[in-house]
């Protein structure tokens, strides 16, 4: 048995590895950490109290898949419900679809009462006031919400910058794999865009036969590149789980242009063995990791790889400001 998580799976992994000790299956482990994460107001970049995108609403994604039957359930960009993830996993069991996203995923949410509440806070609300007067021009000011988002959206940031979604795989006492991930996704970001943590494939994929994986930063990167479909592609070709989260990070060296910035890839394989990448990582970029015979979870450093200069990154970090 073994759950890995990101940073911010901090104040879900212990219940997560609480469950899978007595016995319960992965998802269901996954449900309930994440669930904590995303109840966690300290973690700004998860379910509530996330940053909002550039018309000043959080917008949630979140996603589920099964290793065993390949099932997911993925959510996109609901707005006005606290646990997207439980979401993402009632369309895995209910519906015969994958993907849900905006208003059809607030009707499902609505339809299985789900819990809805407030995404934003004083501090969120109070940021975001603050970008709006001091980056919107005067005119759009005039307009808003009826102007170009178009010049504004260059700058979306994950404004605690190393921190963001939360991702969760587990390994549980059948042997089955699963992953769990839910994000606000980047502040300030285009209503509507969608990350890769509710596209399966780029965000996150989990086959109980090979491996799984979950990744977490500029999910731009990973939609282009199928990460974590590719890295557990790689596994079924033979590669351990380390060669196969390098062979992914050689993938991202041929992205050219678009937003080429921060990538974390964590991966385990059908064995427990398991591999944690930070593409321009940071030093302090790590993760938690439990597994059987372990007191309680860990943290560990994350292996640091670096494969470009990332200029407009810059002016994303001087973004942080607003969210002080
Ligand atoms: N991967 C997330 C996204 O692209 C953001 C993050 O992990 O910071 O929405």
């Amino acid at each position: 048995m073994l759950i890995l998580t990101n940073n911010e799976g901090k104040s879900g992994i212990g219940e997560t590895a609480r469950l899978l000790q007595a016995g319960a299956a992965g998802l269901d482990a996954i449900e309930a950490g994440v669930r904590l994460v995303e109840d966690d107001e300290t973690v700004r970049t998860v379910g509530r109290c996330g940053w909002p995108n550039l018309l000043g609403e959080v917008e949630l994604d979140a996603s589920v898949m099964d290793g065993d039957t390949l099932r997911t359930g993925a959510i996109g960009g609901l707005k006005g419900f606290l646990h997207p993830v439980s979401v993402a996993r009632q369309l895995l069991q209910r519906l015969p679809h994958e993907l849900l996203i905006g208003e059809g995923a607030a009707h499902f949410a609505r339809e299985i009462g789900a819990e809805a509440g407030d995404l934003m806070d004083e501090r969120s609300r109070s940021a975001w006031r603050r970008w709006f007067l001091a980056e919107v021009t005067q005119a759009d000011q005039q307009t808003w919400p009826d102007v170009a988002l178009e010049k504004y959206c260059h700058n979306a940031i994950d404004p605690e910058i190393g921190r963001d979604t939360t991702v969760f795989l587990a390994l549980d006492a059948n042997g089955s794999l699963s992953s769990g991930t839910s994000t606000s996704g980047w502040g300030w970001k285009y209503p509507g865009r969608l990350g890769d943590s509710p596209v399966i494939g780029a965000g996150s994929y989990a086959d109980s036969r090979y491996g799984a994986c979950a990744c977490t930063g500029a999910g731009e990167m990973t939609i282009r590149a199928g990460t974590a479909r590719a890295v557990v592609l790689y596994m079924k070709m033979g590669m351990s789980v380390e060669q196969a989260v390098a062979e992914a990070v050689e993938d991202m060296r041929a992205l050219k242009g678009g937003l080429i910035s921060r990538v974390t890839i964590h991966a385990v394989d059908k064995h427990g063995n398991h591999q944690v990448t930070a593409v321009n990582g940071l030093p302090e970029n790590h993760y938690w990791l439990w597994k059987e015979g372990m007191a309680a979870p860990e943290a560990f450093p994350a292996h640091i790889v670096s494969i470009s200069d990332d200029e407009p990154q810059k002016k994303r970090v001087a973004m942080t400001v607003y969210a002080q």
